[in-house]
């Protein structure tokens, strides 16, 4: 006779895209569920707030947290094709009030994910304006204490809210708090002295405030892609510092008069100049620092059994499961510059199915092997630590293998392609790839796809 399925108390904290999908996996394999989300509303990420933190560079520990770093302008940097659920497609609306753009505008992924969780009926499970302030293991060590505090309606705007506590115990908690909130900044030489305005792409939402400035941009990632080509149109000069150019790149970008390429900042002088390993000098009134994120989970206390090293978070095995914890804590959405939905989805399919005892886990000491070769293969690449949940090309390998754990299918070759497609048209032509798109018989593979859920 098949061993019954073991249905377990699981706490997801985060109602983003992949707490929503968490939260669906997790009961379709039947376990009991309770979302945390301290916002009012689910989305994480794609909620825009035009509120900015009240330290513009996001360093000071007692400010005002926003959780979203979008900007207003912000359009998605993957086609609505890749980027959505395998059986929920991300299909434009006919609606006149929606985007229906390949690259739609971040409202509309907020109403893709709402859409989702209606479909699922994922709200019901979730705790809204409800933060996790703890996460201990409670002394037997099978079990995790969870504390939350759940801000309560307060009639009088003048009070401030009040907040209730609660402590409760779970089975096992599924971390998905995101990891685009806590800035991390460029280090400068001479910085304490200089005396223009700093701030981090996380407090940018419009390019108003540069009218007429001379700003230096540090980063080439995405979003500085597109809040340097944003800032151009307002700026008197835009200078982007970039550490993965060579020392002596001076260019002036192409379609622009008033935007150049550098290498790194070299050092910053109290006089309000700064110098570039180029050996330029350039005299600046404020330094954009778009330079990511770090992880950060402040409520988790796993007795030094997880730690965040260097932007590293580990031991974790497949980037979900610490060893010695496994599997009642696992984290989803770690890696970066991946196809993020589709990767959710399949990590927590792999997470539910290993709590309800469909698919094993190798023994602790088999993961911590596992673990060590990856590091040590990472080491011998010569690839930062900060750059261990980097999976870039190794996605497609990384989600098969998800797949295969839990026995669905896997990253479809559409999907790559399209990506694939996508990230070289970002590179070659950043101000129109979003734009102009020619791989048709891509567009009609995910379409045909998408016909077994849509029709
Ligand atoms: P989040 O969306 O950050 O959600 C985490 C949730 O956890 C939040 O709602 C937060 O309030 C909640 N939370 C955190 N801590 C607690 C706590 N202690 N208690 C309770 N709740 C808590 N991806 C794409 O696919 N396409 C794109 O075009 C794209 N563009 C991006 C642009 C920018 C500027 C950024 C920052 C990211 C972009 N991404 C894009 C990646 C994006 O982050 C992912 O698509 C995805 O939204 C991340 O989902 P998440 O659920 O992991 O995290």
């Amino acid at each position: 006779m098949p061993t019954p399925l073991i249905s377990a108390n699981v706490a997801v904290i985060g109602a983003g895209a992949s707490g929503l999908v968490a939260a669906r996996e997790l009961r379709r394999e039947g376990h009991k569920v309770v979302v945390f989300e301290r916002e009012t509303q689910i989305g994480g990420t794609w909620v825009y707030d035009p509120r900015v933190e009240t330290d513009p560079l996001s360093l000071d520990p007692s400010r005002m947290i926003i959780h979203s770093s979008l900007y207003s302008s912000l359009r998605t940097n993957l086609p609505r094709e890749v980027m959505g659920f395998r059986d929920y497609p991300f299909i434009p609306k006919t609606d006149k009030t929606r985007d229906p753009r390949r690259y739609p505008g971040h409202r509309e992924v907020l109403l893709y994910l709402q859409e989702f969780a209606r479909e699922f009926e994922i709200e019901d499970m979730v705790r809204f304006e409800t933060e996790v302030v703890h996460v201990g293991l409670v002394e037997d060590g099978k079990k995790w204490k969870v504390k939350s505090k759940k801000k309560s309606a307060s009639n009088d705007v003048e009070v401030a809210p009040d907040f209730r506590v609660v402590d409760e115990t779970y089975d096992s908690v599924v971390i998905c708090s995101g990891h685009f909130t806590e800035a991390r900044t460029a280090e400068i030489s001479g910085i304490s002295s200089w005396p223009g305005k700093q701030m981090h792409s996380h407090n940018y939402r419009i390019p108003g405030p540069f009218l007429d400035q001379v700003v230096i941009l540090i980063g080439n990632a995405t979003s500085a892609i597109d809040i340097s080509r944003e800032i151009a149109h307002f700026a008197k000069e835009v200078h982007v510092a970039s550490r993965s150019v060579a020392d002596e790149t001076y260019q002036e970008q192409p379609g622009y008069d008033n935007m150049w390429l550098h290498s790194m900042i070299e050092s910053v002088r109290d006089d309000g100049s700064v110098v570039f390993r180029n050996g330029r000098v350039v005299l600046a009134d404020i330094i954009l620092h778009c330079t990511g994120y770090k992880y950060n989970f402040p409520f988790l206390e796993s007795n030094g059994i997880v730690t965040v090293d260097d932007n590293r978070v580990g031991p974790l095995y497949k980037h979900v499961f610490p060893p010695v914890l496994a599997p009642f804590i696992s984290f989803v959405g770690l890696p970066w510059k991946v196809v993020p939905f589709r990767m959710f989805e399949l990590q927590s399919k792999w997470i539910a199915s290993v709590l309800s005892g469909r698919v094993a886990l190798p023994s602790q000491e088999e993961m911590m092997e596992d673990i060590e070769a990856f590091y040590l293969s990472l080491e011998a690449s010569n690839i930062p630590k900060r750059y261990t949940h980097n999976l870039a090309d190794s996605q497609f390998e990384y989600n098969n293998w998800l797949a295969a754990q839990c026995g669905c299918e896997g990253f479809e070759e559409w999907r790559k392609q399209m990506y694939y497609v996508s990230c070289n048209s970002r590179l070659l032509r950043p101000d129109a790839y979003r734009d102009d798109w020619d791989e048709g018989h891509l567009i009609m593979e995910a379409n045909n796809d998408f016909a077994k859920y849509t029709s």
